[in-house]
């Protein structure tokens, strides 16, 4: 992923599987449940996350993320193909505690280096089936299939598009699987889809 990558925005989306949902004791959302990560919290395949000394709880949460390739406002599902780039891998770091705290999500995932995204932009569509899986210093942590979001890719972005234009290099972490956990300093964690890539990142505590 080139250094000049520069998203004008990162949507997310919240609770998109329900697994993952109900670990954390909530529902599944009625609509796509949406927040903002900020473009500086991005950033590449083999950059270090770093634990900010606010938070005492920093997980992972590994997601398929869409890349937009053409201004999209008020898409419709059955038009986003045409809207979108690639597709490539995502970690939504999560200060867990601070989520909790705050109850808006923007300090607990707005942290510089809380967007790790790559290794690369791949142009064709994953299958439902593909699996997603989330290792920390090789053991698994969490694992489950696209097919098990519960607004599909194309819902997401056409219901994104009716609340914000979405530009070129937008992008979007359509949420993970259930299997979310602590990252602490010296850790490697690497977030897989089939056919799409693996994200690789270590960890370490704030200098
Ligand atoms: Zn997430």
């Amino acid at each position: 992923m080139s250094d000049r990558f520069a998203p004008s925005k990162i949507v997310c989306v919240g609770r998109n599987y329900r697994a993952h949902a109900k670990e954390l004791g909530n529902e599944v959302p009625s609509e796509p449940l949406l927040f903002l990560k900020p473009p500086s919290a991005l950033i590449a395949h083999g950059d270090a996350i770093v634990l900010p000394r606010e938070s005492a709880r920093v997980e992972h949460e590994g997601e398929l993320a869409v890349v937009i390739g053409k201004r999209a406002r008020r898409v419709r599902p059955e038009d986003v193909a045409e809207f979108i780039a690639g597709y490539t891998v995502a970690n939504d770091v999560t200060a867990r505690d601070l989520q909790r705290k705050d109850v808006q999500f923007t300090r607990g995932k707005g942290f510089d280096t809380f967007c790790p995204v790559g290794p690369s932009i791949v142009r064709a569509r994953p299958s439902p089936d593909a699996s997603i899986t989330v290792k920390v210093n090789g053991a698994v942590r969490q694992h489950g299939f696209l097919r098990d979001m519960v607004f599909s890719i194309d819902v997401l972005v056409a219901f994104i598009s009716d609340v914000m234009t979405l530009e070129p290099g937008d992008l979007i972490l359509t949420g993970t699987p259930e299997g979310v956990g602590p990252l602490v300093h010296g850790d490697t964690v690497e977030v897989s889809i089939d056919s799409v890539g693996t994200l690789t990142n270590t960890v370490r505590t704030e200098a």
